[in-house]
């Protein structure tokens, strides 16, 4: 019998599946947030597979022909989906394989049975589909997620920051790692995580995306200033952001 509640389903393509885990976690401590939904299918936290759902959360990048007709199957049914984690918001890090020959990248995962496996460029599934939403990170945060989560069920925007980690960082009074001899790229990315890594010493790598119109070449200045040789700049940026990078280059050409 329907109960009225939205009903929910998790999807997972090329990724760790790190994210749903965060998921499950996060729900563990908001028992009213389990309440008001109903999570129809969730691969990696129960076995039924319900097929009518409202609201969908794709995890992963979209990496094989065959990911696209499942993308497509998704889309057709959901009245919204959710990107879940930089791997289906960005590319993430499976879009590092990009920056090889793709006959190169099978055979060294792969071996000599590489030729069994089926791969094509990592894509996020916003290249695939219409995304309605979005929670970023490499995993996403605990928190962000049920936030977004209200938001779509209140039918308004998901309150995702758009200006750079460096505001929250500056917010919680840390020294800045540059100060300290370091590098980060929390000038560029995109805050909302409450700039966790600087928080503990350690760079921003930029899971959570480019920020809108970002500074790189100002970027790039600061990192070559501290020390970095192009090759190390381009491998901070290409991190998670190999798929943006590469598109905005083609553009260009
Ligand atoms: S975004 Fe990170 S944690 Fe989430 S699935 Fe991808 S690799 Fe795993
Ligand atoms: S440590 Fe990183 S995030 Fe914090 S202020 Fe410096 S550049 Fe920005
Ligand atoms: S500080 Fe940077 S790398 Fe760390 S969680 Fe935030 S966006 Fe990701």
């Amino acid at each position: 019998m329907d109960n009225g509640k939205p009903k929910v389903a998790f999807f997972d393509f090329a990724c760790c599946e790190g994210c749903q885990l965060t998921v499950i976690d996060s729900l563990q401590t908001h028992l009213d947030l389990l309440d008001a939904i109903e999570i129809v299918q969730f691969r990696e936290a129960m076995s039924e597979k319900g097929e009518n759902y409202q609201i969908a959360f794709i995890e992963g990048s979209c990496t094989r022909q065959e990911d696209e007709e499942r993308l497509h199957k998704i889309r057709d049914q959901a009245d919204i989906v959710v990107a879940l984690g930089a791997c289906a918001h960005l590319g993430g890090i499976n879009a590092l394989k990009n920056l090889h020959p793709l006959e190169d990248v099978r055979k060294w995962v792969y071996g000599d049975k590489a030729a069994w496996y089926d791969t094509y460029p990592a894509r996020p599934i916003g290249a695939v589909i219409e995304v309605d939403a979005f929670i970023p990170g490499c995993p996403i945060d605990r928190e962000e997620f049920v936030r977004v989560v209200k938001a779509l069920l209140l039918g308004t925007k998901p309150p995702i920051p758009d200006y750079p980690v460096c505001v929250e960082c500056k917010l919680k009074e840390n020294v800045c790692l540059f100060d300290l001899g370091k590098i980060c790229l929390g000038p560029v990315t995109r805050a909302g995580c409450n700039a966790i890594c600087p928080s503990y010493g350690a760079a921003c790598e930029g899971c959570r995306g480019l920020i809108p119109n970002p500074n790189e070449n100002a970027m790039k200045d600061v990192l070559a200033k501290a020390g970095l040789t192009v090759e190390e700049i381009m491998s901070r940026f290409t991190m998670f952001n190999t798929y943006q990078l590469q598109e905005r280059m083609a553009e260009e050409e």
